[in-house]
């Protein structure tokens, strides 16, 4: 498996996996590698992954990206996807999903992981929350056997 940092024409960085570089470019070829943030299937390989080096340079420079939309270095990962054209649709259920659950659950803010922990140990009652968890929080919730979902962002909020 390789991983490849990727960046959409909009300069959305990403990162994704594919079996072998030749995967990476059957599939970037049919428009199959989008971004996960806008669906835009014009991606690029921005940097390589610091292991994998040797790889062929490409004719056209890479694109630059974003300082804030960049994945944090090292062990720290974004959550990512890769959507075919059918699943475009279910981009507007994930919206509705957000908006229902936004309006449905507590807003906790920066104290999720907190309050995540003391309901997942009984201190309080089960209940839908919703706040901000870094992504090493999140990897900590996760190896306590929290499950957390990271909420869908969608492009008309990001941009
Ligand atoms: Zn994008």
């Amino acid at each position: 498996m390789i991983r490849y940092a990727l960046a959409c024409a909009k300069g959305h960085a990403f990162e994704s996996w594919f079996p072998n570089s030749a995967a990476y470019d059957k599939q970037a070829k049919r428009g199959l590698v989008t971004c996960p943030v806008c669906g835009d299937s014009k991606v690029e390989k921005a940097i390589m992954a610091p292991k994998l080096s040797g790889t062929r340079k490409r004719g056209k420079a890479s694109t630059p990206v974003a300082a804030s939309d960049a994945p944090a270095p090292n062990t720290a990962t974004a959550p990512v996807a890769m959507m075919s054209p059918q699943e475009s649709e279910l981009r507007q259920k994930l919206k509705e999903l957000r908006e229902h659950l936004t309006q449905n659950a507590d807003y906790v803010g920066t104290k999720f992981p907190e309050e995540a922990r003391k309901m997942h140990y009984g201190e309080t009652d089960p209940r839908s929350i919703y706040g901000e968890a870094s992504l090493k929080d999140a990897k900590e919730l996760h190896d306590e056997g929290i499950e957390l979902h990271p909420l869908p962002t969608l492009p008309d909020e990001r941009n």
